[in-house]
């Protein structure tokens, strides 16, 4: 009784040649596909860094800064790929990588930032570790020479999130952070940007800074940026991790303590490991409203966008919102996806932009339609 049962269960896996044939055909087909819709290896580090969106077009620039814009976009591609290539952290490329902006007068952030109404410079940043979400933010700075290493400190060595004016530079004294004189982030450019939008809208030019260098530092041949030149940075670590940050001056004549989306966790800087890394520049108070940092990694995280999808839909996003003045929101993103690839989207005519993965050729861009 037992062998015949056992007979007949060999006998039912004897299977025709045909029906075995057309079983293997199916599970070639299958590995097939799987392969063809497999995910891209993770890229073993990547960077993407900005410095700035705005009306920048080929007629208004020189070639001369055109170069110069060019050279400083190759240069944080060059510290950043370093740091990545031997094993560096994320975050610690981010910091190198802004902290060399900021003291580039070529960019709206620390030296060259953006004066206020009151012809001040007041300096925000943020950073953002995707490993546990830890972020730091400082808005409002007037003395602290790196913005974005008082952000670091506060992420790592406080209980807090966000330190604004005063209290936050008291807090980076006490980290010591170096301090600088305020005439250090003094540019002539700068000024004459400030004292034309005041005098635009009908406002008092304040006093030039004490110790504000006298004779011009630069010419304007510079282009209308928009008064932009925030600087950003996105990159993937070889362990993986994520990081983002970003450190701006703010906008030309900006008052009452006014403060844009830079500093603003989930607007202007967003890091999670494994779905996408962010930093934005534009006008910020649109980018604070329509969330866009975080709203790019949402739609990665919940509807498998790309980072290209995700940054182009949320950049048409902030193009569509208007204010009390019926302006529209300007800017643009630069994103990393969780294995590194990149991105970027904006609705100017100009971004200063730049990416590079280990192994690959750095890409430099500035205009909005160069491929
Ligand atoms: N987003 C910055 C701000 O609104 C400005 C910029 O990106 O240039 O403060």
């Amino acid at each position: 009784m037992v062998m015949d049962r056992r007979r007949d269960a060999g006998h039912r896996l004897r299977m025709p040649a045909r029906r075995r044939r057309s079983i293997l055909a199916l599970a070639s087909f299958l590995l097939l596909a799987a392969c063809a819709t497999a995910p891209e290896p993770a890229h073993r580090w990547s960077l993407v860094v900005h410095g700035g969106a705005g009306v920048i077009e080929r007629a208004s620039l020189t070639p001369e800064v055109e170069a110069q814009y060019r050279s400083a976009m190759q240069r944080a591609l060059t510290t950043g790929g370093a740091i990545l290539d031997r094993g560096g952290s994320s975050v610690d490329a981010v910091e190198a990588v802004i902290r060399e902006m900021e003291d580039d007068a070529l960019f709206n952030a620390g030296r060259g930032a953006v004066f206020t109404a009151e012809g001040r410079n007041e300096l925000d940043a943020s950073i953002m570790d995707g490993r546990n979400r830890a972020a730091g933010a400082v808005a409002g700075l007037t003395h602290t020479r790196h913005p974005i290493s008082a952000a670091r400190a506060v992420m790592e060595r406080s209980r807090h999130v966000m330190l604004i004016g005063e209290g936050a530079e008291a807090f980076a004294r006490s980290q010591n952070l170096e301090e600088v004189d305020p005439s250090y982030f003094f540019t002539e450019r700068r000024w004459q940007q400030l004292e034309q939008n005041l005098r635009a809208n009908n406002l008092p030019i304040p006093q030039r800074p004490a110790n504000a260098p006298r004779a011009p530092q630069a010419t304007l041949t510079y282009p209308d940026d928009h008064q932009f030149g925030t600087v950003g940075v996105v990159a993937l670590d070889a362990s993986g991790n994520i990081a983002a940050g970003t450190s701006t001056g703010g906008t030309t004549a900006k008052r009452w303590g006014r403060v844009g989306d830079a500093p603003i966790l989930g607007a202007g800087t967003y890091a999670q490991n494994g779905v996408c890394g962010v930093s934005a520049t534009g006008t910020g108070e649109f980018f604070i409203r329509v969330g866009v940092a975080r709203d790019i990694c949402a739609r990665m995280e919940f509807r498998h966008e790309s980072a290209q999808q995700a940054a182009d839909h949320v950049i048409a996003e902030v193009g569509a919102t208007t204010n009390a003045s019926n302006e529209a929101g300007d800017g643009g993103v630069i994103v990393l996806d969780g294995r590194g690839n990149v991105a970027w989207a904006m609705n100017t005519p100009g971004m200063y932009r730049a990416s590079q993965s280990a192994g690959g050729a750095p890409v430099v861009q500035i205009f909005a339609d160069e491929q």
